[in-house]
């Protein structure tokens, strides 16, 4: 019969469920104008993807009109009540009041919402820092749309904040995961398997292309499953099932550098691994965790 289920399937995968309302039509003049509001606040993004937080476990938020004229702001959006929400690039700021935490491990302590808007706020700051030259031509780009816009003077490129697609599925036969431990990662975490999505391609192409790639298996379907941002430093990570016809699934051959081992695990089997601690899942609020924990929780 079924092993005992130990790994709780998460409510949600962390980074989504932002509340803001991102105004994108305020963005320019209108907005602005906005940071000289006294209502309005600003998050601080500190070096390294670091956030700013208060001791209650929320993110800290200081008042724009406090701020230097030449303070970098870029327009997040709404709060519930109205304020205007900023992101400002805090990485040289000395003697802040706030505390500034990894946004990683704030994924995890955070409220859904307030995680959502570090997540927004860091990959705004983040885009900023590293495209203030022109990817054309070289030349120093110009801030327009209150944040949401580089231009370049000189050649006119407009650059937009990237966000790049990349897929995490969990494949399947019959009653058989296929998991994977990664080069890198700790040595008893079992993950599903993942990689970006390249030019000229779907995501569902990716998950196949990805598993054939890392593993030699072929998969017949794919299904959408959840999405999560993933800000390290850019990413939309999009969860898949991948099913394999379980009468054709072969022995999965691990990709030299990029895994270490792969196979296949049955639902029991994989359940008890864990309940006895002999293997560890990616951590709980990513969307490796929630796959696997979702596939073992199943009847
Ligand atoms: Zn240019």
């Amino acid at each position: 019969m079924a092993a005992k289920r130990t790994t709780p399937v998460p409510r949600a995968v962390a980074f989504a469920g932002g509340t803001l309302d991102r105004a994108g039509h305020l963005r320019g003049d209108a907005a602005d104008r906005l940071r000289h509001r006294g209502t309005s606040r600003a998050v601080l993004v500190g070096a390294d993807q670091t956030v700013g937080v208060t001791d209650a476990a929320e993110l800290g938020r200081v008042p724009t009109v406090e701020l230097p004229d030449d303070a970098l702001l870029t327009f997040l959006g709404l709060e519930a009540g109205g304020a205007a929400t900023f992101a400002l690039d805090a990485a040289q700021n000395e003697g802040s009041a706030y505390e500034f935490v990894a946004l990683r491990q704030l994924g995890a302590e955070l409220e859904a919402a307030e995680a959502a808007l570090a997540a927004y706020a860091t990959g705004m700051v983040g885009w900023h820092r590293v495209h203030r030259h022109c990817g054309r031509c070289g030349h120093a780009t110009v801030i327009e749309q209150t944040g949401h816009r580089r231009s370049c003077p000189n050649c006119g490129l407009l650059q937009f904040p990237r966000t790049d697609p990349a897929v995490t599925m969990l494949v399947q036969a019959g009653e058989r995961c296929l998991l994977s431990r990664r080069q890198g990662a700790p040595a008893n975490r079992w993950s599903a398997l993942a990689g970006f999505v390249e030019p000229g391609e779907t995501p569902e192409e990716a998950v196949v292309r990805e598993a054939r790639e890392e593993t030699g298996v072929s998969i017949d379907t794919v299904a959408y499953v959840v999405s999560q941002p993933w800000p390290f430093p850019s990413a939309l990570m999009i969860g898949f099932w991948g099913y394999v016809d379980q009468d054709t699934a072969g022995a999965p051959v691990p990709q030299a550098g990029e895994l270490v081992e792969a196979r296949w695990f049955e639902r029991d089997e994989l359940a008890a691994a864990l309940s006895a601690e002999r293997i560890a899942l990616p951590p709980p609020g990513t969307i490796g965790n929630y796959l696997i924990s979702t596939w073992l929780a199943r009847d």
